[in-house]
């Protein structure tokens, strides 16, 4: 007879993992591979359209609905989970995605491991595609956490307890609503507003009128005068603002670099940065950058990220946008390494399909599920 897979696993499996983990260490016996004989590969995706709680309006656009793909890779019998969300104005959809996916060979690889030599190889077959990258390289770092039956910032040496603290974003809109908006966010310790279609003060005033926590201001490019910036940084530095993200077109690289020279709050990159060589291209320009893995293809090159910007002495802001809670945990996994989180994009939604990091008195609170944390719901 056949031997059974789970049975050499088991048998045999056990023992050769035993040098990468202890199954005392980690309270129970672990689940192990063969050593990449025999299993392949195998990834599954499926659209999927999140519901919006609240018509989202920044400078740019409203809308209720983001369309996004969730994925799953499966190898020797454990599944990961991963997620592209594609907001329109990033040029990705459900069209594209499921292309792009449907263009990969993951069954040629048989060592789940080898993440790096996989991503390169996903990150060859076509540019761009940035968010159906991540859905892969998401559902690969699941995966591995999973075979070795730990949480991904355990594999990474990281304390849980630095989590920051998550903002809350609060949409541009009239006063009354901002205002209710504002107090249904009480829990939070912070709050993004947006900003950016001339209504700032008025913004700023209506979260003031009802709290004093601190505020990051996000203008999504919305002002393209760096002098009338600058003073409304300086009058935001008085209302208790922490940053400044994108605050005016990403094309408007000279006068962005002047803005940060003079500004008094940090200024952060966002909708002009996406890739790893973009660290270096705004050192001087902005003081900082927001990470978001839609943007970075994953964690594997968000990690990076986080390495050269703080070897530049750059702020690091992880975002998200607005996604289940597979993306948004996977991305709160290396939040511990950040100065300041805006994860709020799972609590934006009326129909995840996933639970994982929650918020807990306004703070990011990882759990000791393997991998990035999930579970179906
Ligand atoms: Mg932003």
């Amino acid at each position: 007879m056949k031997t059974n897979r789970r049975d050499f696993v088991k048998t045999v499996g056990v023992a050769s993992l035993g040098a990468l983990v202890s199954p005392t260490a980690m309270g129970k016996t672990p689940i192990a591979i063969k050593n990449g004989k025999g299993s392949k590969l195998k990834l599954t995706f499926y659209p999927y359209d999140l519901q919006l709680t609240h018509t989202f309006t920044v400078a740019e656009m409203s809308r209720n609905t983001t369309p996004v793909v969730l994925t799953q890779l499966e190898y020797d019998g454990l599944v990961g989970y991963g997620e592209a969300s594609m907001p329109p104005y990033l040029g990705e959809s459900h069209k594209t995605v499921l292309k792009f996916l449907n263009k990969l060979d993951m069954e040629q690889f048989t060592d789940p491991f080898r993440m790096e030599e996989i991503l390169d190889y996903v990150d060859s077959v076509e540019q761009g595609n940035r968010a159906a990258k991540a859905s892969v390289d998401i559902a690969l770092h699941d995966l591995i956490g999973k075979i070795v039956n730990q949480p991904l910032y355990r594999l990474w040496g990281l304390s849980p307890e630095k989590t920051p603290v998550t903002s809350f974003t609060i949409g541009i809109d009239k006063p009354d609503v901002v205002i209710a908006k504002t107090k249904e966010a009480a829990r939070f310790k912070v709050l993004k507003v947006k900003l950016g279609r001339g209504s700032d003060k008025e913004m700023i005033n209506s979260v003031r009128s009802v709290t004093d926590v601190p505020i990051y201001v996000d203008v999504n490019q919305g002002w393209t005068d760096k002098y009338k910036a600058l003073d409304m940084i300086n009058w935001l530095k008085e209302q208790g603002v922490i940053f400044v993200e994108q605050p005016m077109p990403a094309n408007q690289m000279d006068d962005m670099a002047w803005l940060t020279q003079h500004s008094p709050l940090p200024t952060l990159a966002d909708e002009a940065f996406h890739r790893l060589p973009d660290v270096v291209k705004f050192k001087d320009v902005y003081s900082g950058i927001n990470i978001k893995l839609m943007k970075s293809t994953g964690l594997w090159e968000a990690r990076k990220m986080i390495t050269v910007a703080r070897a530049m002495d750059m702020k690091i802001l992880m975002g998200c946008m607005t996604e289940t809670s597979c993306a948004v945990s996977a991305a709160a996994q290396l939040s511990p390494l950040v100065d300041w989180a805006d994860l709020d994009g799972n609590l934006l939604i009326d129909n995840d399909v996933y639970e994982g990091v929650k918020v807990i008195d306004g703070k990011l609170t990882l759990n000791n599920r393997p991998g990035i944390g999930v579970k179906k719901i």
